[in-house]
């Protein structure tokens, strides 16, 4: 038994970047093992030689102990011949052909380098940049893989000795910490005024926390972009970053220094605090306190705060200056993509920030702030991007190699390869030229550091997407044609391993059908290569078509038409404190002439026009705020329904007008909004639970999965999930990816690779 054995151990997943071979030198060194170990093109190998039960307890500890930022997807181990080694170390990378590594995200900095970053005998004592292998910017600064300094924008800050004798170290906490850097070598921040005349202060940050005292909105350079910066307490400064960026009402994040004075002026519980504290530094939606300090304008007329902690050494720098919070909001015009250049930023920012924070390392990937909230006992993107990306999703298969473009709005783009989904960074809506490029050297940079080379790219069905242009525009590449709300349902299925079929409630605003109306209130029977309609609310005209998205009222007069006709305006309802009669008839006028009125089926539609015979919405500034305002306002324990029904038939209709009719009949007899918003959650949660207990008699399916934006609805979330449950069916639904446009990409890859491999 006292006889030395060797063991080749091969481990893949993210492994590099994140302090991984330290480790496995850490733990060599606790379990008297030699050998040595390096990363390669595929992951990390070993070769450890020891005593076997040293060797079995050296494995366990690997795959039980593994750093906070590693992920082992994969770990083998087999008998070598011994190498007579009489110590451990750390070898020099190996350059390899294939390039399936996988990248760590941008990590929030850690408690050790915030400690130095603190000490007045430190080094580093206040320098903004400290870094180590446990946290610092990863994705967003790398051009090219394998990940070595000389591949990211840190190439052109050559290291001093201190710096050098750390990064060389096996047992120093930088060793091989590629952005490793000090005061003395490393990149450095400058304040600006937004003439681009440089302000020569010591210290800058001060300046900075200063200028926002007095009021000022300043650019700050962050991780993944610039971020447009305002005192939360001043309602000036809040105002004034308001009518710069062009946004009058969707609301601001805030960041905070920590979860005291986040205390102040909002609610947090266990699982949202764990996601706030996270290495990954979210903006985690919480509710306000009542009369808490920051400004209305930071989230006017929601219930909710966008919070974050700061997650580099500069932001905790900054908000350790006595601010209860700052207004982080992405730094761009409206809906450009957020700005990342320092030249590009003066030209594009000027006109709202009075002042400019700048550093001089490059960010070579843009990628906004994530945010989720906490619904139906668990984590929920509204937006997965910096610290998530480039995590994949893993799929229960391997499947060919895939590119998906994603959709218009809240787009993403996706790389599928072999079990492996690679999801982007929020790109954002693809309305402008700044967009569409960013989506384009998204896909370019991904397909090159993920070394995908995809057989297929699927695509929208709706021709006008700017992401369906672009696929069909690829030559001597198949291209699949994918329905917006099978990719909804199948994103849910992928990432929940469900073998399908499955019972799909595919609820959203918008997405392009196959009989070319506007789908969005359906239920599909979903295989991942097909599906069948077998529900679908009945359609309604959608008035001025856009216009009728920005302005609920316009659905607010299909559905009173809808249901009583020629009597439409209903006298009792608040929707005509706010909309004239005349306006009004115009609008009816075009329903009943179906000029310039598509028809939808969408359920986001049929809550706008709720909000607005309701008056809680009349016209929006984004998309789904009448929606969301309706959740808020609903009182969440009402078990009270209104009447549904379904026409029968191999595509039930499921009819508008008995929940239209019960809505307006409360309104006008004054029962309370909160009531009547409660109802109508109540209704549609106690309807589809019925109409899937009816599709389980017929095909025997037991499963349900949840996808589309309207299950940002938490409300509406945890109700369906409860009430199917109860009923007996297995409810699946997103928590990897956005419910929301943002997941499509991920449903349309493997829709594609299906069909691609099942052909
Ligand atoms: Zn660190
Ligand atoms: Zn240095
Ligand atoms: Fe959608």
């Amino acid at each position: 038994m006292n006889e030395i054995a060797a063991k080749k151990i091969e481990i893949n997943g993210i492994v590099q970047g994140v302090g991984f071979r330290p480790f496995v030198y850490r733990m060599a060194g606790l379990n008297n093992i030699t050998g040595e170990v390096a990363n390669t093109s595929a992951g990390v190998v070993i070769h450890a030689e020891g005593l076997i039960g040293d060797i079995d307890r050296f494995c366990r500890d690997i795959s039980e102990k593994t750093p906070i930022l590693a992920k082992i997807t994969e770990m083998t181990a087999g008998d070598c011949p011994t190498g007579g080694f009489d110590a451990f170390a750390i070898v020099k990378s190996e350059k390899g052909k294939t390039r399936s590594t996988m990248i760590s995200p941008d990590v929030s900095v850690c408690e050790d380098c915030l400690c130095e970053m603190l000490d007045p005998s430190d080094r580093r004592y206040r320098y903004p940049f400290v870094n180590c292998t446990n946290c610092g910017p990863r994705y967003t600064i790398i051009a090219d893989v394998p990940y070595d300094r000389p591949k990211t924008s840190m190439k052109s800050f050559a290291m001093c000795p201190a710096c050098q004798a750390e990064y060389d170290d096996p047992g120093n906490r930088r060793f091989h910490a590629q952005p490793n850097a000090c005061p003395v070598c490393g990149p450095s921040v400058t304040l600006f005024d937004n003439r681009q005349t440089r302000i020569s202060v010591a210290d800058p940050i001060l300046k900075t926390a200063k200028l926002l005292k007095a009021g000022h909105v300043l650019a700050i350079k962050g991780l993944g972009g610039f971020h447009l910066a305002a005192d939360a307490e001043n309602p000036g400064a809040v105002a004034k970053l308001r009518q710069g960026k062009l946004r009058e009402e969707k609301p601001f994040a805030v960041m905070s220094y920590d979860l005291e004075r986040i205390r102040r002026f909002a609610h947090f519980d266990e699982d949202e605090k764990a996601l706030l504290v996270s290495f990954r530094r979210p903006i985690v939606l919480l509710k306000k306190k009542p009369g808490n300090p920051l400004a209305e304008a930071v989230s006017p007329r929601n219930r909710y705060f966008g919070v974050m902690l700061p997650y580099t050494p500069l932001h905790c720098l900054l908000l350790k200056e006595n601010f209860t919070a700052l207004v982080m909001t992405s730094g761009n015009i409206s809906s450009e993509p957020i700005c990342i250049d320092n030249g590009d930023a003066f030209d594009r920012l000027s006109g709202i920030a009075d002042f400019f924070l700048m550093h001089n390392r490059d960010i070579l990937l843009r990628s906004d702030d994530s945010i989720v909230r906490v619904a139906a006992e668990s984590e929920r993107f509204v937006r997965r991007s910096r610290g998530y990306v480039p995590v994949p999703i893993f799929l229960k298969r391997k499947m060919p190699n895939v590119l998906a473009p994603g959709a218009e709005l809240k787009n993403t783009v996706c790389l599928l390869k072999s079990d492996r989904a690679f999801v982007s960074q929020h790109i954002g809506d693809m309305e402008n030229l700044e967009t569409y490029d960013f989506f384009r050297a998204t896909i370019r940079h991904l397909k090159n550091i993920l070394d995908i080379e995809p057989q297929a790219i699927a695509h929208d069905l709706h021709p006008d997407y700017m992401s369906t242009r672009y696929a069909l525009e690829q030559d001597g590449i198949r291209k699949i044609a994918v329905q917006h709300h099978h990719a909804h349902i199948v994103s849910c299925m992928a990432e929940n391993h469900a073998d399908g079929p499955v019972i799909g409630l595919s609820f959203d605003g918008t997405g392009y059908g196959t009989d070319g109306k506007i789908w969005g209130g359906e239920v599909l029977v979903t295989e991942y290569k097909r599906f069948t309609r077998a529900a679908h609310f009945e359609y309604l005209p959608m008035p001025g078509s856009a216009a009728a998205i920005k302005e609920p009222w316009r659905m607010g007069v299909s559905c009173l038409c809808h249901v009583f006709g020629e009597n439409f305006r209903r006298p009792g309802l608040d929707m005509w404190q706010e909309i004239n009669e005349k306006k009004a008839g115009v609008v009816a006028g075009m329903i009943r002439k179906r000029i310039n009125s598509p028809e939808t089926s969408s359920l986001g539609r049929l809550f706008d026009g709720v909000a607005a015979i309701l008056g809680v919405r009349t016209t929006v500034r984004f998309e789904g705020q009448a929606a969301m305002e309706l959740e808020m306002l609903a009182d969440a324990n009402e078990t009270a329904t209104y009447d549904y029904a379904w026409e029968k038939g191999d595509v039930r209709k499921i009819l508008i007008r008995p929940i239209i009719e019960g809505v307006a009949r409360d309104a006008e007899g004054g029962v309370a909004l909160s009531k009547i918003a409660g109802k109508f959650h109540a209704t549609l949660i106690r309807l589809f639970t019925d109409l899937c207990a009816e599709i389980r008699k017929e095909t025997g399916i037991n499963m349900v999965a949840l996808g589309g934006g309207v299950f940002q609805n938490g409300l509406l979330l945890a109700g369906m999930t409860r009430e199917l449950s109860r009923a007996g069916f297995a409810v699946i639904s997103n928590r990897l990816v956005p419910a929301n446009d943002g997941g499509i990409s991920l449903g349309q890859a493997v829709v594609a690779a299906w069909i691609l491999d099942h052909a």
